[in-house]
């Protein structure tokens, strides 16, 4: 039999497309023919990286986005691009406008698998009129998705009267509370509302699928990974963490988009400072400050006394690139040994990855904490939108490798329950400063960088998973 030929089909998101890549290169570098389909303003994201790392059984190929025909902006091809949460369900709508063009190059390819992503459910049905085994990818944590599960199922929101009580998850490993705010608005009462149908929509389509592979290991969370398997029933193969696979300086300094900083440029600075000793500050792709809140972070981290690199995401308009009010006065003159901002994308594993990063203040985007994870740095977890609620419970409570800074309230931009610097400042002392807390975490942390490290290597358990899939696969 010739080489599998799979196609991957991730969500115009980055922390879709990132590890995506990485899912190709891990593939390729099992005997796999990898494609991966996107469109036209994201292909670069992908090319570059492929054709730097002389990946000759990867290719790319692109469909059209139909951004102005859904009613987006010409030119908004990737969901951090948009600027109001409105804005969300027009850009699924231009997504689900993709399943013609899909089933065309199915048509055409015939592939042996197709990963689609979990926002695109109708692509277990194209693939299943082409006789094409269909594979999910969520993005998230086999935590997050139990936990989404069981809300789903149990409804346990419902069981309290205020929205800042907290209630269990029911019928998990382990007793895991949340309250209504740390859930998306339209899913604090548990009444039926798009984004719940839309779910249910996706849920069916895995259902129907040949199943999911997940960017995680096994002894990350093994009660999850089990949880998800034989509780829930669904059929799983734990390939990560695929960011491991970003071996070469120049792989981690490029990943997503182009970064505001020169990569030797930031190394030189890190290499300037002694190990364990910058806490390393950044929320992804997507998250929205307000400015006030931004300033709070900046007097937060000062107020600290500890050195750091802040990514700072630039506005979405002209006004706000060009506006630092979050800056506050003479801030950079009085960090300047200290801290550097960056201003707009960050090279985050080559950051993580150095010995002078000490801890890192994450909005528990899933990639950014398995990027944590495999860096061993203890975490200060923010979680802000998304999944996010469940995955800071998973590195406070579980693993044990962070500390929340005191997150209440889901929320797209983040401002109306800002967390003040007083708070921001605790918890980042409390993980960089010695001390019985701040070592046990440490300890605990590094502990999980070496498993990660053993379960992508010959005869770990992603190694392994990966293998099986592939083996099934073929025959
Ligand atoms: N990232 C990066 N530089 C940045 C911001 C983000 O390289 O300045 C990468 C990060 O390493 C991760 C991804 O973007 O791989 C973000 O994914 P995550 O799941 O953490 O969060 P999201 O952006 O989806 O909220």
């Amino acid at each position: 039999m010739g080489k599998l030929k799979f196609f991957f089909f991730p969500m115009m998101a980055q922390g879709h497309m990132i590890p995506t890549l990485d899912m190709a290169k891990l593939f390729s570098s099992h005997g796999v023919d990898a494609t991966i389909i996107t469109t036209p303003l994201n292909a670069p994201h992908f090319t570059r990286s492929i054709q730097r790392t002389h990946h000759s059984s990867i290719s790319v190929l692109t469909i059209k986005f139909p951004a102005v025909e859904a009613g987006l902006p010409e030119g908004c091809e990737s969901i951090d691009q948009i600027s109001s949460p409105d804005m969300v369900p027009i850009f699924f709508r231009a997504t689900d406008m993709l399943q013609d063009p899909l089933e065309r190059l199915l048509q055409d390819s015939r592939p042996d698998c197709l990963v689609a992503d979990m926002f695109f459910p109708w692509a277990s049905h194209v693939a299943a009129k082409f006789n094409i085994p269909r594979l999910v990818f969520h993005g998230t944590s086999f935590f997050a998705m139990c936990a989404l599960q069981t809300l789903r199922l149990y409804k346990p929101q419902r069981t309290v009267s205020s929205d800042d009580e907290p209630f269990v998850l029911p019928n998990l490993p382990h007793k895991i509370m949340l309250t209504r705010l740390q859930l998306p608005e339209n899913d604090r009462h548990g009444t039926e509302t798009d984004w719940t149908r839309f779910l249910r929509k996706a849920e069916e389509a895995e259902l129907s699928s040949y199943g999911i592979v997940v960017n995680s290991f096994y002894e990350l969370e093994p009660d999850y990974a089990d949880h998800y398997r034989n509780v829930l029933g669904r059929k799983a193969w734990h390939i990560g963490p695929v960011s491991l696979f970003n071996r070469e300086v120049e792989d981690k300094a490029h990943r997503g988009k182009e970064s505001a900083i020169e990569e030797l440029e930031c190394l030189k600075w890190l290499d300037s400072k002694k190990p364990n000793s910058v806490i390393y500050v950044c929320f992804g792709s997507m998250t929205d400050f307000t400015v006030s809140q931004l300033y709070e972070i900046a007097m937060g981290v000062e107020a600290s006394g500890q050195q750091f690199i802040w990514v700072v995401r630039k506005g979405k308009n002209e006004d706000e690139e060009n506006d630092e009010k979050w800056l506050p006065e003479g801030f950079e003159e009085r960090i300047k040994d200290k801290g550097l901002i960056i201003r707009g994308w960050a090279p985050q594993v080559l950051i993580l990855d150095h010995e002078s990063i000490g801890g890192f203040v994450t909005h528990c985007g899933w990639n950014s904490i398995l990027e944590g994870v495999c860096a061993g740095v203890p975490m200060v977890t923010w979680p802000v939108f998304a999944e996010q609620f469940y995955n800071e419970k998973l590195v406070t409570e579980i693993l044990r490798i962070g500390i929340g800074v005191g997150a209440r309230q889901w929320q797209m931009r983040v401002g109306s329950d800002c967390i003040k610097r007083e708070a921001i400042a605790e918890a980042v002392k409390r993980v960089m400063e010695a001390g019985e807390e701040a070592e046990g975490i440490r300890s605990r942390a590094r502990a999980l960088k070496d498993m990660a490290k053993k379960a992508v290597e010959e005869g770990g358990s992603s190694y392994a998973d990966l293998k099986t899939l592939i083996q099934e696969l073929s025959s």
